[in-house]
């Protein structure tokens, strides 16, 4: 594996090579004509941009397939980022576990591994090194070059310098992720750090549920916690990275007591815990098997389990509310145990939010569930490719070959 460096002085600012490379990343194989069409741009700059990417091992151009339609001169070529091109290392940091991937530029997720921590060990002195490893094995793992590592990590993080500010089901204070990882055996390539609702957010608007909408607002659970994000027309709502913290929304004022220190949070009575102790079952929601038993429960009929998911349900509805009435998104977009959560329950989410929020009623928001297998490691490779994206010539040329 070669390094690639981070973009430094001289950089030729938003390149038109940046721009066809974002599009191909973006829309997958497209004609030669279309890409001309796509960026507005003169169809020498994209035959210069097209013959530079194409050295640079980015992009490769084929002759269009046989049969196919002839117009007027020579049927366009077609071009496409490299199945075999440079991969981004994407890492999933959550309470319970690591998760680490590699992703190329056609978004092909390979050689994902996790690594369950230790619950009683969170603490950064133990969580860094571990992260270090997984970033270390996925990058031996292939031949091809890595452009560099972002770091999905719940929590209020500042993406500039990496900082989490403040992880609660990690028990995390300001700990200097990236500088931390930066700094650990040489990687030789860029660390950055952000936060997980947020990269999750962006690969389901750009690429899974969120395609097409003006702006959505998406909900994420795995096991322990809830996460919002939004984006509007492209842009991810961060508060300077503290935003959307929509699992501490009060549903529940002066009820169970949340470990950021209030009462009554969304996560206390929405998230898979919650629906455990709604339907009395012990078991960890790390176990998908425990919650995959409670939904097959109630779909069978058993009216206990039907209601405890009804009234976690109902908890959603309530969150929902007042952010949709904040926000007033297109879509809102449910993953992971809310996406199952939401299918077993559809007609009382939608009907519950649409009689709650009168911003959902008029807006005719759509409630749908999500796209993509790897949402949060596929918005991680979004933040490690975007300065390859931006400028391929100079990324390319600040490493070794
Ligand atoms: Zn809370």
């Amino acid at each position: 594996m070669a390094a690639i460096g981070v973009p430094g002085a001289g950089d030729d600012g938003g390149s038109a090579a940046g721009r066809v490379l974002t599009l191909l990343r973006r829309r997958g194989p497209l004609t030669r004509a279309a890409v001309t069409a796509e960026l507005g741009l003169a169809a020498s700059a994209v035959g210069t941009a097209l013959g530079d990417l194409t050295a640079l091992d980015l992009v490769r151009v084929s002759e269009p397939p046989r049969g196919a339609p002839i117009g007027r001169g020579r049927p366009s070529p077609v071009v496409e980022v490299r199945p075999d091109g440079p991969v981004a290392v994407a890492v999933q940091l959550s309470a319970d576990r690591v998760t680490a991937g590699l992703v190329g530029l056609d978004r092909r997720i390979s050689h994902v591994r996790e690594h369950v921590l230790d619950g009683t060990a969170t603490d950064p002195a133990t969580v860094i090194p571990a992260l270090a490893d997984a970033v270390e094995n996925a990058v031996l793992r292939t031949e091809r070059r890595c452009v560099g590592v972002c770091v999905a990590t719940p929590g209020f993080v500042r993406e500039s310098d990496g900082l989490v500010r403040y992880a609660v089901h990690l028990g995390w204070n300001d700990v200097p992720l990236a500088q931390r990882l930066g700094g650990m055996p040489p990687l030789g390539v860029p660390v950055t750090v952000g936060r997980s609702a947020t990269l999750a957010a962006l690969a389901e608007f750009r690429y899974g549920a969120g395609r097409g909408a003006a702006s959505m607002l998406t909900l994420s659970s795995e096991r322990v916690g809830i996460g919002g994000g939004f984006i509007d027309a492209g842009v991810p709502l961060t508060g300077g990275g503290h935003a959307l913290e929509a699992g501490h929304i009060i549903v529940e004022p002066g009820g169970l007591r949340c470990p950021c220190g209030a009462r009554g949070c969304l996560e206390m009575y929405a998230d898979p815990r919650a629906l455990l102790r709604a339907a009395g079952r012990s078991g960890h929601p790390g176990h998908d098997d425990t919650l995959t038993k409670i939904f097959d429960d109630a779909a069978a009929g058993d009216r206990a389990t039907q209601e405890a998911i009804r009234l976690t349900a109902g908890h959603l509805v309530t969150g929902l509310t007042s952010l949709v009435n904040t926000l007033a998104p297109e879509r809102v977009v449910l993953m992971g145990f809310l996406a199952d959560l939401f299918r077993a329950t559809q007609d009382l989410v939608r009907d519950g939010l649409m009689a709650s929020s009168a911003v959902a009623r008029v807006g005719q928001i759509d409630i749908v569930t999500g796209d993509l297998h790897h949402a949060t490691l596929l918005g991680a490779a979004e933040r490690a490719f975007a300065p390859l994206l931006r400028q391929p010539r100079t990324v390319l040329r600040a490493g070794p070959s």
